[in-house]
């Protein structure tokens, strides 16, 4: 059901009321709606921006929007009439840049606040674990987070599970084992690193635990139990209850991709998401043309087949590593720094790297890549240009990932390959581990979102669950205020001083990267009515409060899929 349907939308009607006439007119053509809500604060994130008191929705879609007077028109015999009593309305929230929700099968560090409650949680799961079967943790938590701001080594998880290998999935790059589990996989300090890996050492030489990205194949970790629809469910259910209706998954879920999608599609089938999920197939780590064709041709669905609930977007790649392997031009500074000549961790290099650029370009495909360095941007940018030569990936919505680290001659080369920026707040959580890696001046200018917005880039917000939490206004408050959990504000000149820019990055933006921005992204006649009512004006709110916000309702596809308790 769009507006289109009917002669005068009833937006344009209030607008233009010359006469009682029309507005009889038009009251005998407008539609009854199932739901009227009005006296709200709406954040249509339409062309304009513009605020609305109320708005009506039939079936799965709005059919109008604005002044609650007019609102009434729509209001028949089996309509709901819903008052927002001045509470804040935005289109449904998106997360650009989500793989899962974090938590799963595995010892749960997420709470953990110091070494000693990491300790102590290892070693409650070995008591419970018999000895030499294997611990492993989930991987929702980084070390900024504890009081000691560093990692356990590898002795201190020996004093907790002497008997049982350990091994701590941290984040998406790193693992950390206690001995037992360095000897389990023949792991010495003689090991030479994979390609694209590091191997950690302390000063001494000798092996802390730490395996960094390609070296982290070196362990083989027991087959993670298969994702299901429950998984699917489990994920939404979290995001619903942020306002969050639509994730961009980046190629990789949990468990097998695959296996993963044909969950989704399953939910799909069945008529379960709340969720709208747009899935980049898993070209990460991979470094040869056989592979990807393996994988292009693995997937049940080609690029934006699927519908407006599951859709593949493109394919994710990878060109350098995380937090403590992002490749730069400038080398590491500290212990990771080894003596200047650390500059981080190339995981697939240019010439593989351009040569899957090139033949997914050739193909019609859509890329989007990892990149945390400037020298792995370089190495992108490059790429991208060769596969631009060939056949132009202008206005084909070709993105980057996370971009922590950019030069100003990299700004000109971006915009004329005309790709989008999708950036998280990896900051707010890991502020102190950064400064540590990269020194106080090159870690306050991380994820640089003003200088971005102001070059005039498609830029889209996300958070990198399970990396960092996917709290989306923990997220808008970090880009406003950059602010960090636990190092205070990290490069002032950066804050985004304009609170509809942050609000639409996640949510018009993210359509417009997606495709989508004809059909979702903004509170306009026509639109999915996906939506959230929130418990503070994040457009007003004072900035301490933003963190603490609430999704009071939230609604998908019209119907609502999360209620708060206090809410009504
Ligand atoms: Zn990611």
């Amino acid at each position: 059901m769009t507006s289109r349907r009917f002669g005068l939308t009833p937006r344009l009607a209030a607008c233009a009321i010359a006469g009682l006439e029309l507005a009889a007119a038009n009251r005998a053509f407008a539609q009854a709606a199932d739901l009227v809500f009005v006296n709200g604060k709406v954040f249509t994130a339409d062309a304009r921006s513009s605020l609305a008191e109320g708005f009506a929705v039939r079936g799965d879609r709005f059919i109008a929007v604005g002044p609650s007077a007019a609102m009434q028109e729509h209001v028949g015999p089996g309509s709901r009439v819903i008052d927002l009593h001045g509470r804040f309305v935005t289109p449904g929230l998106a997360d650009g840049h989500l793989h899962n929700e974090g938590g799963g099968p595995g010892v749960d560090l997420s709470s953990a606040r110091s070494l000693s409650d990491l300790l102590d949680a290892v070693g409650r799961a070995a008591k419970d674990t018999t000895p030499g079967k294997p611990i492993i943790s989930n991987n929702d938590w980084h070390e900024a987070q504890l009081r000691e701001q560093r990692l356990p080594t590898a002795s201190e998880l020996d004093l907790v599970a002497p008997m049982n290998p350990v091994v701590l999935v941290r984040g998406g790059h790193e693992y950390i084992l206690n001995s037992v589990a360095l000897r389990l996989w023949n792991i010495t300090k003689f090991t030479p690193a994979p390609a694209g890996g590091e191997i950690g050492k302390s000063t001494d030489g000798e092996l802390n635990g730490e395996l960094v990205d390609n070296a982290r194949s070196l362990v083989t970790l027991p087959s993670a139990p298969p994702v299901g629809i429950d998984n699917v469910l489990a994920t939404q259910r979290k995001l619903n209850a942020y306002g969050i209706t639509s994730a961009r998954i980046p190629g990789s879920y949990r468990g097998d991709f695959f296996q993963a999608l044909d969950a989704m599609l399953e939910a799909r089938k069945r008529g379960t998401l709340t969720l709208r999920l747009n899935v980049y197939l898993p070209g990460i780590g991979v470094r040869d043309l056989e592979r990807m064709r393996a994988i292009l041709a693995r997937s049940p669905l080609k690029q934006d087949e699927g519908d407006e609930w599951v859709r593949v977007g493109g394919v994710k790649l990878l060109v350098d590593g995380g937090f403590e392997g992002g490749h730069m031009t400038k080398p590491f500074v500290g212990e990771l720094g080894k003596g200047g000549t650390y500059y981080g961790i190339t995981v697939v290099p240019a010439e593989p790297y351009t040569e899957i650029v090139k033949m997914l370009n050739a193909g019609g495909w859509r890329v989007t890549t990892h990149a945390v360095g400037d020298a792995a941007l370089d190495e992108v940018i490059d790429a991208y240009t060769a596969a631009n030569a060939e056949h132009s990936i202008r206005g084909r919505r070709w993105a980057i990932e996370h971009l922590f680290v950019s030069r100003p001659d990299q700004i000109e080369r971006l915009k004329k390959l005309d790709v989008a920026l999708s950036v998280q707040d990896h900051l707010y959580l890991a502020a102190p581990s950064l400064k540590k890696y990269l020194g106080s001046e090159r870690a306050s200018q991380i994820t640089p979102v003003k200088t971005y917005l102001d070059q005039g880039f498609l830029v889209v917000g996300g958070t990198d669950s399970p990396v960092v939490p996917f709290n989306p206004f923990w997220e808008f408050y970090h880009f406003l205020t950059r602010d960090t959990i636990a190092d205070g504000v990290y490069g002032e000149n950066e804050r985004v001083a304009s609170r509809v820019d942050l609000l639409r990055m996640i949510t018009i933006n993210y359509a417009q990267l997606t495709g989508e921005s004809n059909i979702k992204g903004s509170i306009e006649p026509g639109k999915l009515a996906d939506f959230a009512v929130l418990s503070g004006d994040l457009l007003t709110l004072g900035e301490r409060e933003i963190p603490r916000t609430k999704a009071l309702a939230t609604y998908v596809a019209g119907k609502e899929v999360y209620r708060d308790a206090s809410f009504q």
